[in-house]
Formats: structure tokens, C-alpha cells, sequence
């Protein structure tokens, strides 16, 4: 039988039948190499019995790729043609899984649960403009998200994969690292895409962890992570001088949170930033 994945001719097709014009705006950059497709989904580790929840289907490339290996797809589709034409499209393709898929259209940023089972793995290729909040807001809403890969800006995949000390290290890195480990997983060239983009793409695959063992919660952690990070180059004791309502205060909370106060963000660990949030109310005296 003939492949059911999208080649560049079927996507040309597709896009010209539905009037498709992909828009910057929305990140719409469709692949269209059924290769790349089946090493997205190698890499992702999809198992038979994975649920998979997949944010900004478009076309359906990546898709049907996932639900030849899945026991279910789940796909949340913000624009009304791609969301309106996507369940024939798996129809037509993989008529025997179109049982185990649903559509979602909506914005991923505001989903909060899923038709369907409950999604154990999340594999995307993002928008690249939303690429991190989609991530974050995906790993809070939904913890029985075991694992997955994402598909991101090349920069956006090494910051999202940095170790502290590292010169990309910053706030996606530390927040992501609440969630999960995560890891760079791999190149994407421009080439594979319609349009082509004008960045490169990477790949980046994340199991699970246990958040850090705090008394803060994770609102108050991230908090001191934004403050941090919002003057990269002062020491910690100046950047968090506005957030703990003073240098003194910020530097009492980080001596108890042993923390060298004249540190920089960069340097700490989502455990140090744990540690610290603990410590707001800290007194010298
Ligand atoms: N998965 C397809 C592929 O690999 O060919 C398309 C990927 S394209 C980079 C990003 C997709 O995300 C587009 O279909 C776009 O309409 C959709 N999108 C953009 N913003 C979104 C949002 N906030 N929520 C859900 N989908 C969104």
C-alpha cells in the first residue's frame, strides 16, 4: 500500500485544495519529508501503549507519523482551516487509526484537559514563537506527560537543554528543569519544510523527574527565577534586591539558602532557586 506519510507533492496539494497560505505569524512551517517525519518519531521513543498529545498538527505531517506507532493521538490545532480539514486528511491516509485520533481547536496555551485518554507523551513540531510557553504550560496542565520531543528553533533547543555555567543558561532552562530532564536531540535542516524557514531547527527530548523537594511552591520559585535572570549581569543579591524588598533581605535569604550572594543566576541549579524561594522571609536580625 501506498505510504500514508506526507511527501513535498502532498503538501503542496493539500495546501492549494484548503487555500492554505502559511502565515509567520502562527509559525506555520509544514514538513514535508516523510524521513524526517519517521526520525522525529524514532527519536521521540513513541510506544505502542503512548498516548501522545501533539500541539499545532498543521497539515498533518507529523500526525500520521505518530499514529502509525501510538495507541492514540490527541492533536490541538489553533487555526480554523488546518483544525477543519485534519480529520479527513487521517481519514483518507490511515482510515484503520482514524478511530484512535482527536481534534482539538483551540490554543494550546489555554488547554487545560483533552478528550480522549489521559496523554503520556507529548511530541511536537512547535510554533516557534510560542515554542516555550507551549512546553511549560503542556508539562503544568498535564503530569502524567511522561516524555517526549519537541521540535524548536535551534537556539531555543540549546537553551532548553543548557546545564548552569553554561552561556545560554537562563530562564527556559531552569523552569524546564523543574519539569523534567531534558536533552538536545538532534539537527534539523531548513530544507525539510514548506515554507522554509529562515532559522535552524533542533530537536529536544525531555523525560520527566520529580520537581525538587521544596516548602515553596512553584509559582514562588519561578518568581525568584524571573527576578534572577530579569538583570542577568547584577550579582543575586542586587537582582533579587526588588524581590525580596531589599539587598539585605535578598542577601539573608541567600546565605540561608547557601547561596553566595555576590553568585549570578547562571551559576544555580532549579534546586538552588528552590532553596532560595523558601528563604524569602528570612531576617538578619
Ligand atoms: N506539525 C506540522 C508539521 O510538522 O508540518 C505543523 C508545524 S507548524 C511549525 C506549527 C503549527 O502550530 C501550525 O499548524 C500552527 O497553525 C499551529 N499553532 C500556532 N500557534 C498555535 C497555538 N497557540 N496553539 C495551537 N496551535 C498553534
Amino acid at each position: 500500500s501506498p505510504d500514508p506519510l506526507l511527501g513535498p507533492a502532498d503538501v503542496r496539494e493539500l495546501a492549494a485544495a484548503l487555500g492554505v497560505r502559511p502565515t509567520k505569524q502562527r509559525g506555520q512551517n509544514f514538513v514535508i519529508d516523510a524521513n524526517t517525519v519517521r526520525r522525529i518519531v524514532r527519536t521521540a521513543r513513541v510506544r505502542p501503549d503512548d498516548v501522545v498529545v501533539e500541539i499545532g498538527p498543521g497539515l498533518g505531517s507529523l500526525t500520521l507519523g505518530l499514529l502509525q506507532e501510538a495507541a492514540w493521538v490527541t492533536a490541538v490545532e489553533i487555526d480554523d482551516v488546518l483544525a477543519a480539514a485534519l480529520p479527513a486528511t487521517v481519514s483518507a491516509r490511515l482510515p484503520e487509526r482514524a478511530d484512535r485520533f482527536a481534534l482539538v481547536h483551540q490554543d494550546a496555551l489555554r488547554v487545560t484537559e483533552l478528550p480522549g485518554p489521559a496523554p503520556t507523551a507529548l511530541v511536537a513540531n512547535l510554533p516557534y514563537n510560542v515554542a516555550v510557553p507551549v512546553l511549560l504550560h503542556m508539562l503544568a496542565a498535564f503530569p502524567g506527560i511522561e516524555h517526549g520531543l519537541v521540535m524548536v528553533q535551534s537556539e531555543v533547543a540549546d537553551r532548553l537543554a543548557a546545564e548552569p555555567g553554561s552561556k545560554v543558561y537562563g530562564v527556559p532552562s531552569v523552569k524546564a528543569a523543574w519539569y523534567a530532564e531534558v536533552k538536545r536531540a538532534g539537527a534539523i535542516g531548513r530544507n525539510v519544510f514548506w515554507p522554509a524557514p529562515n532559522v535552524d531547527s533542533g530537536l529536544v527530548s525531555w523525560v520527566r523527574r520529580e520537581p525538587p523537594r521544596t516548602r515553596a511552591t512553584r509559582e514562588e520559585v519561578f518568581a525568584v527565577v524571573d527576578a534572577a535572570f530579569a538583570q542577568r549581569r547584577k550579582t543575586l543579591r542586587a537582582a533579587l534586591a526588588g524581590w525580596a524588598g531589599s539587598a539585605a533581605a535578598a542577601e539573608a535569604a541567600l546565605e540561608a539558602a547557601g547561596v553566595p550572594p555576590r553568585a549570578r543566576g547562571e551559576s544555580l541549579t532549579i534546586e538552588d532557586f528552590a532553596a532560595i524561594a523558601e528563604r524569602k522571609d528570612t531576617t538578619t536580625s
